[in-house]
C-alpha cells in the first residue's frame, strides 16, 4: 500500500517564502536570488516528504503566489491588459496577481485579477478572466521544471494541476452573455497539450484536482467533467491520471467522480467520511483509490485507530495494492512545523499535528494498513492513542460549567427585549444623534508607534503601566480627532489589538496562541489563526476598561467593539471533537458576557463585527439553513442580553446578501454596516428589495483605495441610498476598519466624510 501526499504549505517555516516575495517586490532582492530561495523551500519540502517516507510526493504544488495563477499562466490565460506589457515573465505574474506596483510606470492602468475565497478555506485565490472567446495556449514549464528538480533528489515526483472544471468554474468570464462551459472545447486542446509536455518532462501520474466535485454541480459542470476526462483518457492513454476531491463529501456526485475514466480518485474521508461505506460499490474494479483519511487543514492529531477503523473494511474490499493512503486534502491550509512551538504546553502540543507531522500520521497509516504490524509501528500506534485519551478527559478541555451553561440557553436569551420599532424610539432619545448620523467601523491607523509599543509589551520590555498609559495616549488623540473633524458616534481606535480574532483568543479560556502556526491567506499575506482547543469562556472582561477610558474623553457616545462569535470561530482553527455550533455557541455566551459588562459600564452603543459570516456558509446549499440558523442565533445569543436603548451595531465587510439577506435580518441588529462604495451603491440592491428593516450604514468609501474621497462623491452616493432607503435609516460611515491606512490618508477622507453628511442634512 502507498502513501501519497497531495501538496505541502510552500511558505517555509520561517515564511521565507513571504520575506523573499516581499523583498523581491521592494526592489531589495533581484529576481535569480528570489528563484533561489523559492527552489531552496521546495527541495527542503520534498527532502522532509521523502524522509517521511511517501512514496507518492507532489510537485507544481509549489507558488510564488497562487496555484490558480500557475494556472492561468500555463493555460495562456493572459488578460490583454498583461499581456501587452512589456515586461519580464516574473514581473508579468507579479502584476497580475497585485496590479500596478508604486513606483513602477506602466502605459497604462493594470488592475489586478480579482482575488476570492478557495471554497469555504480561508485561503483566497486569483480567478482567470475569460473573455467570451477566450483562446489558451499550453505552457508546462513550471510543471516541468519542479519534476526536473525534484528528480535530481532521487524522487518521481506526481504534479498537481488544477482541473479544468474547476478551473472554469473558479475564473469570472468577462463578457454578460455566454456560458462559461462553452469555453471548454477552446480549453481542453490545450489543457491535453500541457498534460502532454508534463509527460513528455517525465511524469507518468499526474494530480488533477477537482475540488468542484464535493459542491453542488449543474448539467453543464457534469457533462464537462465527463467530456474532460474522456478526452484526457483518449488522447494521453499512458497517464494516469488521480483526480481528486476535498473539502467535503462527493455525495450524489460520487458514481459521477467514481465513473470518470481515471486511474485513480482520491476522496477526502475526514469530512466525506459519509461517502466511505458507498465507495466500495460505486468504484470500478481496476482503479486505485486514495483514502484521505489525515486532516489536511486542521491541527488535531489524527486518531490512528479511528482512521484505521474507518479504511479496514475498504482496503479489505479493494485491496491494499490499489489503496493509497493520503491526508484529506493539500497542506497547504495548516501550519508548517509543530516543533517550532516551544511555547506550547507539552499536554497541548500531544494533541497536534502540523504539515511535518501529518507527513509521517499518513506513512503510519499506510504502513499500520498494510496488515503485519512490526514493533515500531506497534509503539507507534500506542503513542498515538494517549494523547486522544487526554484530550477527552482533560479539565482543560471540558468545562461542566461552561456546558451547563450552554444547556440553559434558551430562545429567550436569543431575542433583543422589544423589537426594533419599539427599540428604535428609546435609542433615539438616549444617544440624541443627528440624522444621517457619522462614524466609522472601529480601527485607527495602526502606527509604528502602536505596534512598537504592542510588541515591547509582549516581550515584557516595558511595565504594564507604561504599555496602558501609551494606549491610552492613542486612544485620546484617537478621540481628540474624532471630535475635532465632527464625528457623531466615536470609536477607540483598536490600538491594543494585533488581530481582531487573535486579540480575543489571547484572553479566552479554551484557546492557544501558536507562535509561528502561520498558513498561507494569499500571496504573500500569512494568518495565525488560534487554536481553539476546549471549552470556551471570559475569564474576566476584555476590553471594557478600554472603552471605559475611551469614554471618560468624550461627552459624545463611544462604541464598545467586539468580534462576532461566528467570526471569531471562522477564523481559528477548531475543535473536531464537537460541532461548530457547539463551539459558537461557547464564544457566544463569552461575548455576551461582555456585551453585559459594557453596557453595565455605561457603553450605549456595542459593535459586534461578524465580518466572517459569509464565508461560513458550507459548501452544499443544502447546508445553509442549518447554518444560518445556529450562526444567527449565536449571534442574538451575543448581543440580546441589552437593554432596549443600547444600541447594537454590527458590520461585514462585503455586500453580496441577496441569497442571505433573509438571516441578515434576522440579526435584528439595531444597525449593520457594509460595503458599498466600490459597487457604487448597487449592491445595496438586496437590502432595498427585502425593505430591510433596520438601520444601515452603507460604506461611502472605500477603506482600500489610497485616494482620499471627495465630499461630492460620497455625497452623490448617500443620495443614491436615499433614493432606495428611508432616508432615517441611513448612516454615514467608510466601508471597513482604518488600520491599514496612514493618518494623512485618514484625516481628509473623514472630514470628507463628515461634509457629505452634513450636506445629505440639509439636501435629502
Ligand atoms: N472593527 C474592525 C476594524 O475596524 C473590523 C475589521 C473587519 O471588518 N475586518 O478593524
Ligand atoms: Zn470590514
Amino acid at each position: 500500500m502507498q502513501s501519497a501526499n497531495l501538496g505541502f504549505p510552500r511558505i517555509g517555516k520561517d515564511r521565507q517564502l513571504k520575506k523573499a516575495v516581499e523583498s523581491y517586490w521592494a526592489g531589495k532582492l533581484p529576481a535569480p536570488q528570489l528563484l533561489q530561495v523559492a527552489a531552496e523551500l521546495r527541495a527542503e519540502h520534498w527532502r522532509l516528504q521523502q524522509a517521511a517516507g511517501i512514496d507518492s510526493i507532489p510537485c507544481n504544488d509549489f507558488s510564488l503566489y497562487d496555484q490558480m495563477l500557475d494556472m492561468a499562466v500555463a493555460l495562456g490565460v493572459i488578460p490583454p491588459r498583461f499581456a501587452q506589457l512589456d515586461v519580464s515573465p516574473l514581473e508579468r505574474y507579479f502584476l497580475m496577481a497585485r496590479g500596478q506596483a508604486p513606483g513602477v510606470e506602466l502605459p497604462h492602468e493594470v488592475p489586478a485579477l480579482e482575488m476570492t475565497k478557495w471554497f469555504d478555506t480561508n485561503y483566497h485565490y486569483l480567478a482567470p478572466e475569460f473573455e467570451h472567446d477566450q483562446a489558451f495556449a499550453a505552457d508546462a514549464a513550471k510543471p516541468s521544471a519542479e519534476l526536473a528538480e525534484a528528480a535530481k533528489l532521487g524522487i518521481a515526483a506526481r504534479p498537481v494541476v488544477i482541473g479544468p472544471v474547476t478551473f472554469l468554474t473558479l475564473g469570472k468570464l468577462r463578457s454578460a452573455t455566454g456560458d462559461r462551459f462553452d469555453l471548454l472545447d477552446a480549453l481542453l486542446p490545450a489543457y491535453v497539450e500541457l498534460l502532454r509536455q508534463i509527460v513528455a518532462a517525465g511524469a507518468t501520474w499526474v494530480q488533477i484536482d477537482e475540488p468542484i466535485l464535493s459542491t453542488d454541480l449543474g448539467d453543464r459542470q457534469r457533462e464537462a467533467l465527463v467530456t474532460t476526462y474522456r478526452t484526457i483518457a483518449a488522447q494521453l492513454p499512458q497517464l494516469q491520471v488521480m483526480l481528486a476531491t476535498y473539502f467535503g463529501p462527493l455525495a450524489e456526485n460520487l458514481t459521477l467522480a467514481a465513473q470518470l475514466p481515471t486511474a485513480g480518485l482520491h476522496v477526502d474521508l475526514v469530512r466525506g467520511q459519509e461517502d466511505a461505506p458507498l465507495l466500495v460499490d460505486a468504484l470500478p474494479a481496476d482503479k486505485i483509490v486514495s483514502l484521505g483519511l489525515v486532516e489536511g487543514r486542521n491541527v488535531w492529531k489524527v486518531d490512528a485507530a479511528a482512521a484505521i477503523a474507518l479504511a479496514t473494511p475498504l482496503v479489505e474490499k479493494i485491496g491494499a495494492d490499489r489503496v493509497q493512503i493520503a491526508p484529506s486534502c493539500s497542506l497547504l491550509h495548516a501550519p508548517v512545523d509543530l516543533d517550532a512551538e516551544t511555547e506550547l504546553d507539552d499536554e497541548l502540543k500531544s494533541w497536534l499535528a502540523f504539515g511535518k507531522q501529518k507527513l509521517a500520521e499518513v506513512q503510519l497509516l499506510a504502513t499500520a494498513l498494510q496488515g503485519d504490524q512490526d514493533q515500531a509501528t506497534r509503539t507507534a500506534l500506542r503513542a498515538n492513542r494517549l494523547p486522544h485519551v487526554s484530550r477527552q478527559t482533560s479539565e482543560r478541555v471540558v468545562s461542566p460549567s461552561v456546558q451547563g451553561r450552554v444547556a440553559f440557553v434558551d430562545e429567550h436569551m436569543q431575542r433583543r427585549r422589544s423589537a426594533f420599532p419599539q427599540r428604535r424610539p428609546v435609542q433615539q432619545t438616549a444617544l440624541g444623534l443627528p440624522a444621517f448620523p457619522t462614524t466609522t467601523i472601529g480601527s485607527f491607523p495602526q502606527t509604528s508607534e502602536i505596534r512598537q509599543a504592542r510588541a515591547q509589551h509582549r516581550q515584557g520590555t516595558i511595565s504594564h503601566d507604561d504599555y496602558v498609559a501609551t494606549m491610552q495616549a492613542q486612544i485620546r488623540e484617537v478621540i481628540a480627532f474624532q471630535e475635532e473633524v465632527g464625528l457623531d458616534l466615536l470609536v477607540h481606535g483598536e490600538p491594543e489589538r494585533n488581530d481582531m480574532v487573535e486579540y480575543f483568543g489571547e484572553s479566552l479560556d479554551g484557546f492557544a496562541i501558536t507562535r509561528n502556526g502561520w498558513v498561507q491567506s494569499y500571496g504573500s499575506r500569512c494568518v495565525k489563526p488560534p487554536i481553539i482547543y476546549g471549552d470556551v469562556s471570559r475569564p474576566k472582561a476584555m476590553t471594557v476598561e478600554w472603552i471605559q477610558y475611551a469614554q471618560s474623553c468624550s461627552t459624545k457616545p463611544v462604541k464598545g467593539m467586539l468580534t462576532g462569535p461566528v467570526t471569531i470561530l471562522c477564523w481559528s482553527f477548531v475543535r473536531d471533537d464537537q460541532p461548530r455550533s457547539e463551539t459558537t455557541r461557547q464564544i457566544a455566551l463569552a461575548i455576551r458576557d461582555e456585551v453585559e459588562d459594557l453596557e453595565k459600564a455605561g457603553v450605549r452603543v456595542i459593535q459586534i463585527d461578524e465580518p466572517a459570516l459569509r464565508e461560513g456558509l458550507p459548501l452544499r446549499k443544502r447546508d445553509w439553513d442549518a447554518y444560518l440558523t445556529w450562526a444567527g442565533d449565536c449571534f442574538r445569543l451575543a448581543s440580546s442580553v441589552v437593554a432596549d436603548q443600547t444600541q447594537i451595531h454590527t458590520h461585514m465587510c462585503y455586500c453580496e446578501f441577496n441569497d442571505i439577506i433573509e438571516a441578515i435580518a434576522g440579526l435584528d441588529a439595531d444597525v449593520i454596516s457594509i460595503e458599498t462604495s466600490r459597487s457604487d451603491m448597487e449592491l445595496l440592491g438586496a437590502f432595498v428589495d427585502f425593505r430591510y428593516p433596520n438601520e444601515i450604514g452603507p460604506g461611502v468609501f472605500d477603506i482600500h483605495s489610497p485616494q482620499a474621497p471627495t465630499s461630492a462623491s460620497m455625497l452623490r452616493l448617500l443620495t443614491k441610498a436615499a433614493e432606495v432607503l428611508q432616508p432615517s435609516q441611513i448612516w454615514v460611515n467608510p466601508d471597513c476598519g482604518l488600520k491599514t491606512r496612514q493618518w494623512e490618508e485618514v484625516r481628509p477622507a473623514l472630514s470628507n466624510m463628515v461634509k457629505a453628511a452634513e450636506a445629505a442634512r440639509q439636501s435629502l
